[in-house]
Parts: structure tokens; C-alpha cells; sequence
């Protein structure tokens, strides 16, 4: 192997450097730049020329300063330690000060993982087994519970163990296993964050990944392994959304990349997030949660990369057979320090000075995801599921960010201004957002919640695409000159809205909703609508109803346990059917 190149800096450009090169480089090497060796990565080559991006701020670097090239790619050190932590854009851990300081030093390369900390090592293969890329040899418990696989890394010759480490106390860099073909393994594996971990084969998009979410999981479901984006405007609920997503999707890990725009947006969520407790374990969340924070006073290099060491943390737990969400708050701050660094290696810029390779470079993050069986044994199966937010400006979705997005996903959560507005939550629009998942998750829900469960839920889609027309007849005619048939599909649509498509992301029951819960709530309307309108057929006039608070009560229902509304159920509806029966049908 020749020794790395090295150079001279022949010009600062913010987070971008010009240097002199005295030998080749590659494509995305990293460099030490400047006396601090600052970090940084080749991202053009024009002869002896580079340009590399600074991952930290190039203030007091010179020209004449030194540049020194590694031979490597930018890599992360993988292993036990990465669960509950908080990262920068390039995977130093952050030390959270106070409120607002987000504090690490200038030039200081930090390892991902505590390489003296002493985890307990469990082996899960003996001397004479045979074991490959993939293959487990063994795990620690990560926090309280989570089981921390340890894998033989991508790129392991297929071998038999000539010694694995007894149970006990090692640290990530100690010997714990030895290959016959003389390879020696220890808990960490290294891999270069733009090259996507290895798999052995994709699997379809046939699983839902669950939000909770009754507008998500019942109109717009997402396939584990899939991607979606939740585009909106500045206070549509973007990062509610994806919170509530992280804490409650049935997901076993969640990235986190939070992209801030304001230095305190950023800080919110480093408060928030190791406040949290795991609704499914008696845990934090953070214990299965990585958190990557990049903040409006770091260098944009670093949030331009962030997005890639996320992935690479992704799969690493997809590997061990977990399904992982990874979700970024929000892609449009990504692509404006992309098109920051274009701008100053004055390319000619595409749509909206965007660089013209800004979808190529999307894509290289959305392709990851997947659900596919693994290498190695035992024989497994993980995913990795991508939900992006995206905020374009003023809202406007047809801007390049939120359309790239667009193309490379199978599920659109658009986010609604008029409908925050009114303080309806979740803000999705309905007749915008749109999944690609619906057809193959159908037979899943179907067998899940029975036959039942398709034939509410082109109730439901009736009623809202129902909501338009009325709406433009009531325009026309008034209320009054509806029909009573139509006066109350009207206001059982308002119902419907109000009941079944918000949800407040801050009540301890409505938080979430199973898929039982959504059920039960849409036969409920359903059922509703029926009785009523069996009713109005032979004569009952609408008014004669609205005394009945059917939201205020439905509502209540709503932040009952499924447990409780599995019990009340039927009741409610015996006591409805009574109440309709007390009134009296006007004689035509
Ligand atoms: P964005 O990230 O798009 O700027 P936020 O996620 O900060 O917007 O949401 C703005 C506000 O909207 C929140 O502070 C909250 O009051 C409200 N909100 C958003 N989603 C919900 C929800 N599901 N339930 C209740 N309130 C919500």
C-alpha cells in the first residue's frame, strides 16, 4: 500500500479548503487539515488540486498550512456504547453543557465508543463452530436490557474459531475471538459511512411498521423497511410528529438526526429526548436511541455527513436483527449545507442553487433502507425503516428537497398550515399525503383485525372524499337546503375528524392508539352512521339529534385504555340505539 498523499493549503473558502497535493487522493478521503488537524474529506479533485470539506470551522487556518491525507474513507467505530449516546454530524460524542452549550473542542478526534470502558461479554459460539461475515459470536447487555450482538464484521472469510473469550469483562478493543484464518476479532468493527452495510438478500415491504398513529397506521401505513417523508412548514408539527414516531413506533432502535436551524431547536431536543420514557420498556427511551445533533453553529460539513453516519449506525443494528427507525429532523437543513458547500466550490448550481447532484446524494441515504435477510448465522432478518421531515420554505412542496424526497419514498405525510392553524394534530392532510405501501400491507391487517377492517377503512376514505362535495353543496344551497340525510354525513364527517384524525400527541392515553383501539373506533363511527342513518330513512329529522353530545362523548371514549374500550364498547352502542329509539319519528 503507498503511503498517504499530503499538501499544502492553497485557499479557505468557510468550511471548504483548496490545497496543493503532492501525491494522488481519493475521492472522499479524509484529511487533517491545517496545524489543528482540522478533520476533514476530499470532495473534488482537479489534478493537483483538492477541495475538502472541514468538519469543523476553519477560523485561524492559513494558507501555507499542511494538509496530511489518511488513505482512509471517513469511518465509524462500531460497537457496544453507541446506544444512549448523543453525536456529532461525524460521530464524536457531544458533551451536553448546561442549556445551551453544545460544547466540543476544535481539532480533538474523538472515538464513537469508550475504547477503556469494560463491557460483559457473553459468547455465543464455541471453538470448531464455523462462522462468516455476519455471524454472531457472542453479545452484551447494552444499558438495562438491550441485547448489543456482537458480529463477525462484513468482509470475514468464511473460517472455523480456534478460540472464543470466556464470559467476563472486556474492553471493545480486546481480543475476543480467533479465526483459523488467523484473523482476530474484538467487539468493535470499523465501516466507512458512505457504503452501505452488506446484506444477503431484500425483502418485500410486507409489514407494517406502526406508529400509533390512527391517520398513519389506518389511511397512510408506512412497510417496515420502507420510507416516508413529513414535509410541512414551520409549526405544522414536524418534530412533535417525529417524536412521537420515535417513542411509539414498534420499531426496536431509532437514529436520530436533528438538524436545527436556531441553536436552541437543537437543544430542545437534547432535553427532551433522555426525559423520555420507553412505553415498552421499563426504561428511558435513549437506551435504545441514538440522538446525531447538528446545530446551527457547527460546521455544515459535519451535517452534511450526519446523515450517512446515521444510516451506517442503522444497519449496523439492522445486522443484529433488529427492525430500526432512523428519522431526520429536518433533510431540507441537510440539503442547505449541501448547497452551501456547492456554492463555494462555485459549481454551477441546479434548481434553487441547489447542486445538481442533490438527489443523487438523497439517494445514496434513502436506497439504505430495506428489510433483508442477513449475513452469517443464525439465520435473521432486520430493517431499516426511513421517516425524513423536510421544511420547505413557506410551506411550498413543490421546492426541490421535499420533491426529491418525494421520488425516493413510498409514503407522503404531508403536513398542512390551514389545519395547524385550526389546531387540528396530527396536521396531515389527507388528500394530499398518499402511501405506496397500502396493497402489500393489506393482507397483513386484514389478518391481523379481520375482513372487516378493509371494508371501515373505504368507510373512512368515503367519508373524507365525501367531505368535499358536501362542503361545496352547503356553498350552494346553505345548510338548510341540505338533504337530512346530508346534514348529518356533514356533521359525521366533522366527527370523524375531530375523533378519529386528530390525536394529541400530549395526553397519556390518546398519545398512542393500537391497532385494536383504531378498530374499535372506526366500527364505532361506523356503526353510528348507520343507526342514524337507518333512523333518518324513516323520518327522523336531523335536529332532532344534535342534542346528543356524540363528539364530546366519543371524544372520551377516545382516551380510554383499549382494555376499558374493549369492555364499554358495546355498551355505548346499546346506549345509543336506546337514545335513538326514545325520539320520536316526525310523521311525513
Ligand atoms: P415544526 O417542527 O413543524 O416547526 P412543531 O413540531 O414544533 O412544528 O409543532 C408546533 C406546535 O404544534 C407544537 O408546539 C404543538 O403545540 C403543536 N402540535 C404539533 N403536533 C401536535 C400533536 N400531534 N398533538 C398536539 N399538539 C401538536
Amino acid at each position: 500500500m503507498s503511503t498517504p498523499s499530503s499538501g499544502i493549503i492553497t485557499g479557505i473558502s468557510g468550511p471548504v479548503i483548496r490545497a496543493f497535493i503532492h501525491a494522488p487522493v481519493k475521492m472522499f478521503e479524509v484529511a487533517y487539515v491545517g496545524k489543528s488537524k482540522l478533520l476533514g474529506e476530499v470532495i473534488r479533485i482537479q489534478e493537483e488540486y483538492v477541495d475538502i470539506q472541514v468538519y469543523e470551522d476553519t477560523g485561524g487556518v492559513a494558507k501555507g498550512e499542511p494538509v496530511s491525507f489518511t488513505g482512509e474513507l471517513l469511518a465509524v467505530d462500531l460497537g457496544p456504547g453507541i446506544l444512549s449516546s448523543v453525536l456529532d454530524g461525524i460521530g464524536r460524542p457531544l458533551k451536553v453543557l448546561g442549556k445551551d452549550n453544545i460544547y466540543l473542542q476544535k481539532g480533538i478526534h474523538l472515538a464513537t465508543i469508550d475504547f477503556k470502558k469494560k463491557w460483559h461479554f457473553i459468547p455465543l459460539v464455541k471453538a470448531g463452530d464455523r462462522v462468516e461475515s455476519g455471524s454472531f459470536l457472542g453479545y452484551v447487555i447494552e444499558g438495562s436490557y438491550l441485547r448489543h450482538t456482537i458480529m463477525a464484521p462484513p468482509g470475514t472469510r468464511s473460517s472455523t474459531v480456534l478460540w472464543v473469550a470466556s464470559e467476563g469483562e472486556y474492553t471493545v478493543e480486546e481480543r475476543i475471538c480467533h479465526l483459523d484464518t488467523g484473523e482476530e476479532l474484538s467487539m468493535k468493527q470499523r465501516w466507512e459511512v458512505r457504503h452501505a452495510r452488506p446484506v444477503l438478500n431484500r425483502l418485500p415491504f410486507d409489514k407494517p411498521l406502526l406508529t400509533g398513529q390512527r391517520i398513519l397506521d389506518t389511511l397512510f401505513p408506512i412497510a417496515i423497511g420502507g420510507a416516508a417523508v413529513l414535509p410541512g412548514g414551520f409549526g405544522t408539527g414536524k418534530t412533535v410528529t417525529q417524536q412521537s414516531l420515535a417513542k411509539w413506533c414498534n420499531a426496536d432502535i431509532i437514529v436520530y438526526i436533528g438538524c436545527g436551524e436556531r441553536g436552541n431547536e437543537m437543544t430542545e431536543v437534547l432535553e427532551e429526548f433522555p426525559e423520555l420514557t420507553d412505553p415498552f420498556h421499563d426504561a428511558p427511551l435513549m437506551e435504545r436511541m441514538v440522538l446525531i445533533a447538528n446545530t446551527s453553529n457547527m460546521p455544515v460539513a459535519a451535517r452534511e455527513a450526519s446523515i450517512y453516519l446515521g444510516m451506517t449506525l442503522a444497519e449496523y443494528f439492522r445486522d443484529m436483527g433488529y427492525n430500526v427507525a432512523i428519522m431526520a429532523d429536518s433533510t431540507s437543513r441537510w440539503a442547505e449545507a449541501l448547497r452551501e458547500i456547492g456554492g463555494r466550490l462555485e459549481e454551477m448550481p441546479g434548481e434553487e442553487g441547489y447542486p445538481a447532484y442533490l438527489g443523487t446524494r438523497l439517494a445514496q441515504y434513502y436506497e439504505r433502507a430495506g428489510r433483508a435477510t442477513l449475513l452469517g448465522f443464525p439465520e435473521r432478518e432486520g430493517s431499516v425503516t426511513v421517516i425524513n421531515a423536510v421544511s420547505p420554505p413557506g410551506g411550498d412542496f413543490s421546492e426541490p428537497v421535499t420533491q426529491a424526497s418525494l421520488r425516493l419514498s413510498g409514503a407522503f405525510w404531508g403536513l398542512d398550515k390551514r389545519l395547524a392553524q385550526q389546531r387540528h394534530f396530527p396536521a396531515i392532510n389527507w388528500q394530499q399525503s398518499y402511501t405506496l405501501y397500502d396493497d402489500s400491507l393489506a393482507p397483513v391487517f386484514e389478518k391481523e383485525l379481520g375482513p372487516e377492517w378493509k371494508k371501515l377503512k373505504s368507510y373512512l376514505k368515503g367519508m373524507l372524499d365525501r367531505e368535499k362535495v358536501l362542503t361545496d353543496l352547503v356553498q350552494l344551497v346553505g345548510r338548510d337546503g341540505l338533504s337530512e340525510k346530508d346534514k348529518w354525513l356533514l356533521a359525521q364527517v366533522e366527527t370523524i375528524k375531530v375523533v378519529y384524525l386528530q390525536q394529541n400527541a400530549f395526553s397519556d392515553i390518546d398519545a398512542s392508539c393500537s391497532m385494536k383501539k383504531q378498530l374499535m373506533l372506526l366500527k364505532l363511527l361506523h356503526s353510528l352512521d348507520d343507526m342514524v342513518q337507518g333512523r333518518i330513512e324513516s323520518g327522523l329529522l336531523y335536529d332532532q339529534i344534535t342534542d346528543f353530545p356524540l363528539r364530546v362523548e366519543l371524544l372520551r371514549l377516545r382516551e380510554v385504555s383499549e382494555k376499558d374500550m374493549e369492555q364499554r364498547y358495546e355498551l355505548w352502542l346499546k346506549n345509543f340505539d336506546a337514545k335513538l329509539n326514545s325520539l320520536v319519528v316526525v310523521p311525513e
